[in-house]
């Protein structure tokens, strides 16, 4: 029997540490337990004879072995078994009791390892862990088998996903809907080139956690046409028609019952289209070209959109998702109203709420209006009604090259149906307009939904049709909420006052903090006297008062002196790069892009080594040792980003390789980051970038993750800076830079010529010229530095404007490292004050304000 020791991230230690040291043999130790199904065992003897029974009985592999990787998979079908009895029950509750229920739309989810989240909120870690000891494993090799599903780019899926974990833990009646894709994001590696980009086939060896819904499969038609009946009735005929089916992921919430579920769509041609008379006449390809052609709109995560082929598939991944989830919404309204309770569609928006994560689901508009018109034959205003009382929208970008916009050609002819609707909502806003607000008239140009401004190109903008038939408009942020009434969408907004609100995103506490650090989650457990933080984050100002305490504070050193060697190990097996526990460590990880100015960063960073180089011996010996990370991927096209991406790779082959500085400064890129890398990367962090041209950060949720975490930020006034830095006291963050409000002034005189360089900025960049980080070509990077004119070009980021600020808050950084009692207190109050950004609070305020639907726990 293994040792019932328990710290309390619920993993037993000894047991671990017995695993290794009698290495008990495989075969042996599981004959002992004998292969029974036991879906919802509650102790290690239940738990590991489900185990042995998928082992046995649900094989992916030859019964010989019993390794690491075929333990993953009969673990993870083991727990599926209890998520699915789960999954039943909650659905099984939320039928008979027919509440109003959400349904979050988005085209992308990044849900990390689900293993070690799912037994962590089931509360069966310990169970788990004890059971796979007794089959001669331990956990943590186990949960490391788990590819990260990556459907998604960054924070915007991560976001989706701490929002599900949100929502059935709060028992919540919503759930998600998202696409298949068969290839998620790509798989980074750093070469000598830099970054290189591989196929993510997290699907290569099955996904335990999918459920396939074989009865759950609509239609779904591309181009054809619109004919109108003797009626007047409009439909859409002829075309390609191919078919979405329905794979459910289950969420669990955090200890409650409750199990929703995250249904995504896999696209295929339906069977009857397979060519048999072709295919017996040989031509085996052109019998299997129509489930190729299917088969290509869930292949990967965003394709290209560089070319005419790559929008339209882009365009029909955002319709399948559209279409199938309302069919599938519309399909369970119905369902819902048995013969007793006759139906009134005009119920529909007291039971359907639907939220559209960014306008990637715009289409779920004229989808719905489409499916109560001309399948359910409503007439345009009750169809009208319906939709705009049902779908709201977050606006997560004001980046003006990240607003959709769709070709009109394109879209009239994918989706004829479609563009009609479209056109009609468009004239009768215009018409509204003319009614009620006359003096709006001659911004409708821009109010406008179709936008035919420019002949050769005239194109829908999304995000206005969004705005337009939206209950509810949010930002993410209140500086970028404010921005959207402000600016962006001024005029609607003085339309429409009441339609603008804010939600401030937020992190689960579970997966950010709870399961990613439980060295200091024990800490804040014993200092609270309640673990009840993990679903009520408030209760962590319960620290303020301690943070002053030695005790806490060794304790709190302790936790993250074990995270940041625990992250130091994962480096050298990644880089081989050995890193040196003791000095600051100064992360990074996000994706890379121009706004985010990992530039500055590392610009920064040689001005650094070009200072320590230049400081005697003894000047040195006071010197704070750092370790400087980066990591994220770089769009595969996105050619100013993968320069710098490179620059930071030869950055770090220069300085640690520096005989010199090497003990004071090193430079790591962390390669492939993932969510599973943040788990590893933001306990270990003590400072952490979040440097955004003011106003270009709509909210940013890992600099919520890193002040959760204890880690210090240096950053700009920019998205959820701006509140973590209330919430937290102004001097435990290390600020600098332009404001938001200033940013397009300072832009003006830019262009003006009217900047003057610092010299330390000139130094560094002429520093780089030299050639002392190889012989690749950084010209065009530079280039984006100097000159004065556009988008895109002419600093129009402010690296330039903004690096003596900069520099100045590092000097203050490597100050306040010095002490270190003061450094850890404030990490402390970082901590303490991290409780506003919370998921569980950004859901419940959406479930409140926009929403309007209630918990439904399962009893
Ligand atoms: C949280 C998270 C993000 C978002 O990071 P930002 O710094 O807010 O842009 C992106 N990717 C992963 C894997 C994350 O976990």
């Amino acid at each position: 029997m293994a040792p019932t020791t328990i710290v309390s991230n619920g993993l037993p230690e000894t047991v671990f540490k017995m695993a290794d040291e009698n290495s008990v043999s495989i075969s042996e130790s599981s004959r002992e337990i004998p292969p029974i199904a036991h879906p919802t065992p509650e102790d290690a003897f239940g738990v590991a004879a489900n185990i042995q029974y998928h082992a046995h009985y649900s094989p992916h592999f030859s019964p010989s072995k019993f390794e690491p990787e075929q333990a993953f998979f009969s673990t993870a079908e083991s727990v599926r078994d209890t998520l699915i009895q789960r999954w039943n029950e909650t659905y099984a509750h939320f039928h008979k009791v027919d509440p109003k229920q959400t349904y979050y739309i988005s085209m992308e989810y990044l849900q990390g390892r689900a293993l070690s989240n799912a037994i962590g909120n089931l509360g069966l870690t310990d169970a788990y862990a004890a059971a796979l000891y007794k089959l001669g494993h331990d956990l943590e090799t186990i949960v490391e088998q788990e590819k990260d599903p990556a459907l998604g780019n960054g924070g915007l899926g991560r976001l989706a996903s701490c929002f599900l974990d949100s929502m059935a833990t709060l028992n919540l009646p919503a759930w998600g809907y998202g696409l298949r894709y068969k290839y998620g994001l790509f798989k980074q590696k750093i070469t000598a080139k830099g970054q290189e980009e591989y196929a993510e086939d997290w699907l290569e060896k099955f996904s335990p956690w999918e459920i396939v819904r074989h009865d759950v499969v609509y239609p779904i038609r591309f181009f054809g046409e619109v004919l109108v009946e003797s009626d007047g009735k409009r439909k859409w005929v002829g075309g390609e028609q191919l078919q979405a089916l329905a794979y459910d992921i289950p969420i669990p919430g955090y200890k409650t019952k409750n199990t929703i579920s995250l249904r995504i769509w896999e696209a295929r041609s339906p069977p009857q289209d397979f060519d048999l008379y072709a295919f017996n006449a040989g031509k085996h390809i052109n019998a299997a070209d129509l489930q190729f052609k299917a088969q290509q709109i869930c292949a990967v995560l965003y394709p290209g959109d560089e070319t005419e082929e790559g929008k339209l598939l882009r365009l029909k991944q955002q319709y399948l998702l559209c279409s199938a989830s309302l069919q599938d919404i519309l399909a369970r309204f119905k369902e819902r109203r048995s013969k007793d309770k006759p139906f009134l569609w005009a119920e529909f928006s007291k039971k359907v709420s639907v939220q559209m994560n960014d306008t990637h689901p715009t289409l779920a508009i004229p989808e719905l209006m489409r499916l109560l018109m001309d399948e359910e034959g409503l007439g345009w205003d009750e169809a009208w009604t319906i939709t705009s009382s049902t779908v709201a929208y977050t606006n997560h970008t004001v980046l003006p090259e990240a607003l959709e916009k769709w070709s009109q050609a394109v879209m009239a002819k994918l989706l004829p149906r479609h563009f009609e609707i479209i056109a009609e909502i468009d004239k009768q806003f215009h018409a509204l307009v003319g009614k009620i607000r006359p003096d709006l008239e001659d911004k409708l140009s821009s109010l406008s939904i179709l936008d035919s401004s420019n002949p050769d190109k005239p194109v829908v903008r999304m995000a206005n049709l969004c705005v337009i038939s939206s209950h509810t408009v949010n930002g993410v942020a209140e500086l970028h909420s404010d921005i959207l009434k402000k600016e962006l969408f001024a005029d609607f907004n003085s339309l429409w006052p009441t339609k603008f609100q804010n939600k401030t995103n937020g992190v689960t506490p579970r997966r950010w903090l709870r399961f990613c650090s439980p060295e200091l989650s024990t800490i804040i457990t014993k200092w609270l006297r309640t673990d009840e933080w993990v679903t009520n984050l408030d209760l962590l100002t319960g620290l303020r008062q301690f943070a002053d305490d030695k005790q806490l504070q060794t304790e709190w050193a302790a936790a993250k002196t074990a995270n940041k060697q625990r992250f130091a190990k994962y480096l050298q097996d990644v880089t081989g790069i050995e890193v040196d526990s003791n000095s600051l460590f100064d992360i990074q990880i996000k994706r890379i892009h121009e706004y985010k100015r990992q530039l500055l960063n590392i610009l920064s960073v040689i001005y650094r080594y070009k200072k320590i180089k230049e400081l005697s011996k003894g000047e040195q010996m006071k010197a704070v040792p750092r370790t400087v990370m980066l990591g994220g991927k770089a769009f595969a096209t996105y050619a100013q980003a993968k320069r710098i991406v490179k620059l930071v790779n030869d950055v770090g082959q220069v300085v640690n390789n520096d005989r010199d500085v090497s003990h004071l400064l090193k430079v790591i890129f962390i390669p492939n980051y993932n969510v599973t890398v943040a788990e590893l990367a933001i306990p270990a962090s003590e400072l952490s970038q979040h440097i955004s041209t003011a106003g270009m950060e709509a909210s940013g949720t890992s600099n919520m993750k890193f002040a959760l975490n204890g880690s210090l930020i240096i950053g700009t006034l920019d998205g959820a800076n701006v509140e973590i830095r209330e919430e937290i006291g102004k001097n435990n963050f290390f600020l600098f830079g332009a404001r938001a409000e200033d940013v397009p002034i300072l832009r003006k005189q830019r262009e003006e010529g009217k900047f003057v360089p610092d010299p330390r900025f000139e130094e560094v960049k002429d520093f780089i010229r030299s050639g002392k980080f190889g012989d690749y070509d950084y010209g065009p990077l530079l280039e984006s530095l100097e000159g004065n004119t556009g988008y895109g070009r002419g600093d129009y980021f402010l690296v330039g404007q903004d690096f003596p600020s900069y520099l100045e808050a590092q000097s203050k950084v490597d100050e306040a490292y010095r002490n270190q009692a003061h450094w850890i207190k404030m990490s402390i109050l970082s901590t303490a004050g991290s409780g506003k950004f919370s998921s569980d609070r950004t859901i419940l305020q959406y479930a409140q304000e926009i929403w309007k639907i209630q918990a439904c726990p399962v009893p």
